[in-house]
């Protein structure tokens, strides 16, 4: 680990600043991604700016009847509030179902947003790559790649989004509040995290120095109803193979709403566009469900070692539409 400064914000406009200052400052809360990466020599930061005391700790309603959630707010609380609990379940069973009750102790909101792949050749420097040093390569696409893309990757990386919470905000239509040297933004967050593209090295939308303040939820009565599936190879601690967030709304015997996101798939959270839209004032049953996991998958691309990962979505979609078609709960 190169050697670093270290020292402790006491306003959120005075460690932009200091960010802006030093473009090769870095913001810790948690640090429980931040340090591995240091300690593997993937992120030389200059200085460390600890946001961890900042007054971003508060899960509070909205005007609207919505959530607004502080970048700061550890994983284990969130997915243990009660309005969460209630209205949002299938965001606390996506928190309750990533790492393990030390790390969520530690990890924030905002922290789980910027976590980075786990694929192993971009933590291993023996091996080039593009995410970590871009123009190198990508060993993976014709390396060991089970656990990689099979939607929305390029021929410069074909590494997936770690995140179970994200996944989880991404069906539930959340906005993502940064701040930066221009003031505030929002960020819808089917926007915050990118694909690939040419430019693998960068994983999410923000600008140099923007700081993520919190992250809001829209309300959403038939989220109520809504299911997180996480298929993986152990039955904890281990990223997600495949993982799919899911809520449907009925009206009569009819779908009138349905949200679908994947986790583990792609580059980013992989919202199902086209899926929901085909379920749109169709009958809940297991045929409605198959042509909606077919939707979902018709371009998923598979790599040598993970075309299991086509068919795992598929019946994981079909699994937790049914699921949640029948009020929610366990999938
Ligand atoms: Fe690097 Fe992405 Fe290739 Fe993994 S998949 S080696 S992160 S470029």
């Amino acid at each position: 680990m190169k050697n670093f400064t270290y020292g402790r914000a006491s306003s959120v406009e005075e460690v932009i600043e200091q960010a802006n200052r030093d473009r090769n400052a870095m913001y810790i809360a948690g640090g429980t991604n931040l340090v591995d990466r240091m300690k593997a020599f993937l992120d030389e930061p200059s200085q460390l700016l600890d946001i961890s005391r900042l007054e971003m700790q508060s899960i509070e309603r909205t005007q609207d009847g919505g959530l607004r959630i502080d970048a700061l707010v550890t994983n284990t609380d969130l997915a243990n509030n009660a309005n969460v609990r209630r209205d949002y379940p299938l965001l606390s069973r996506a928190i309750l179902a990533g790492a393990s009750q030390q790390i969520r102790n530690m990890a924030t909101v905002g922290g789980n947003l910027m976590q980075r792949t786990r694929c192993a050749y971009y933590y291993d420097t023996a091996f080039a790559c593009n995410k970590r040093q871009p123009g190198t390569g990508c060993p993976a696409i014709n390396g060991i790649n089970r656990i990689h893309a099979i939607l929305g990757a390029s021929d410069r990386c074909v590494a997936v989004n770690p995140s179970d919470m994200s996944v989880a905000l991404a069906a539930l239509d959340a906005t993502v509040e940064v701040q930066g040297e221009q003031g505030q933004r929002d960020i819808p967050f089917v926007d915050f995290h990118r694909l690939p593209g040419d430019t693998p090295e960068r994983d999410t939308n923000l600008e140099p120095g923007e700081l993520i303040t919190a992250v809001v939820l829209p309300p959403m009565a038939f989220a109520q109803s809504g299911v997180y599936l996480k298929l993986r190879d152990r039955a904890s601690y281990a990223f997600a193979l495949v993982s799919v967030a899911a809520a449907v709304e009925l009206s009569g015997d009819q779908i009138s709403t349905a949200r679908i996101a994947l986790g583990g798939v792609a580059h980013k959270p992989w919202r199902a566009s086209e899926a929901e839209a085909f379920l749109q004032g169709q009958t809940p049953n297991q045929s409605t469900f198959e042509q909606a996991a077919d939707i979902a998958l018709q371009e998923a691309q598979p790599l040598a070692y993970n075309a299991f990962k086509v068919d795992l979505s598929r019946r994981a979609i079909r699994r937790a539409l049914a699921v949640s078609s029948r009020g929610g709960g366990i999938a």
